[in-house]
């Protein structure tokens, strides 16, 4: 059904939504509760979305927020946002069944934390606070590791050695954002060194660009997804940043009549933790509005797919 309103066209950013990392993670609640049926406990949300976090509930999942919650013996799933150390010293002392649904690329920026900190490097890491994935990053080697979140915070840096310091990121921050901030480390310490591979992930990389390039053409930017999802924020910020007016929405029933005043182009997209059939609804909700033609901007086709999550 059209509604009434203006003809308006839907440019529709590609790649947008789901990420591997994020198919892996509720992949490991829905098998384990297609094996066992519920309750399967899940340290925090899965991802960080809301719609997907209801769904997995409604089929059994019971979140929590730390692991005195969860019954000794019990099944647990880690988020995709991974656990610092400590979280698994006590799955272990409560005997619980873990699966580990980090996102591999979470976990390699782990893996880099105790490496760069064993070579006696103080760790800079360029991230969030209070973010889950930085706190997991930072319980790493938490002696040895330092949070920077802008360039006034690396102006202020104090460390152990100058000569003796590595940089790693958040895998979901802004691209450009990250970028001003190490050459601000580099600026202050440059025998810094860094990962051999980006950390700020390949998703949240191609979400950017693919949104970047649609941006100057919009009026308005659509971002499906929920208000703590740390990549879909950072979507309406660089929409933002490029003086496009941009709104984060959970789903289409966010959408509010005025902002689409005066607006015939829209740039939709969608963070990585947000399910595809909400960019659906979207697409439904602006066509009850008027005439509408969608035109979907492939910047990137992604083939990533990681192995299952398996029991640890
Ligand atoms: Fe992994 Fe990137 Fe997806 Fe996060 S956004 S789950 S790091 S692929």
């Amino acid at each position: 059904m059209t509604g009434e309103g203006p003809a308006r066209t839907v440019l529709l950013a590609a790649p947008r939504s789901f990420c591997a990392g994020v198919e892996r993670a509720i992949a490991a609640v829905e098998q384990l509760l297609d094996e066992h049926g519920g309750p399967i406990y899940v340290r925090r949300q899965i991802v960080h979305n809301t719609h997907v976090v209801a769904e997995l509930e409604a089929r059994g999942a019971v979140f929590v927020e730390e692991l005195e919650a969860v019954p000794e013996g019990a099944a647990v799933v880690f988020a995709a946002h991974g656990v610092a150390p400590e979280v698994w010293r006590q799955a272990a002392e409560r005997d619980l069944e873990v699966t580990d649904a980090t996102c591999p690329l979470v976990a390699k920026v782990h893996a880099e934390a105790r490496r760069f900190a064993q070579r006696g490097d103080t760790v800079i890491l360029v991230g969030h606070a209070g973010h889950e994935e930085t706190v997991g990053t930072l319980g790493e080697v938490p002696q040895q590791t330092v949070l920077v979140e802008s360039v006034a915070d690396v102006e202020a840096l104090v460390v152990a050695d100058p000569e003796r310091v590595s940089y790693l990121t958040q895998t979901t921050l802004s691209v450009a954002e990250a970028a001003e901030i190490v050459t601000a480390l580099r600026a202050r310490f440059p025998a810094l060194r860094g990962p051999a591979s980006d950390d700020i992930c390949y998703a949240t990389t191609n979400r950017q660009l693919a949104l970047a390039a649609i941006t100057d053409e919009a009026d308005l930017v659509l971002v499906v997804g929920s208000r703590n999802s740390s990549n879909s924020v950072r979507l309406v910020e660089l929409a933002r940043r490029r003086d496009t007016p941009a709104h984060l929405v959970e789903d289409a029933g966010e959408i509010r009549d005025e902002w689409l005043t005066g607006v015939r182009v829209i740039g939709l997209t969608a963070g990585a933790s947000a399910p595809p059939a909400l960019v659906d609804d979207v697409v439904s909700a602006l066509r009850r509005r008027g005439p509408l033609t969608v035109e979907e901007r492939v910047v990137a086709r992604e083939s990533v797919r990681f192995q299952p999550a398996v029991r640890a």
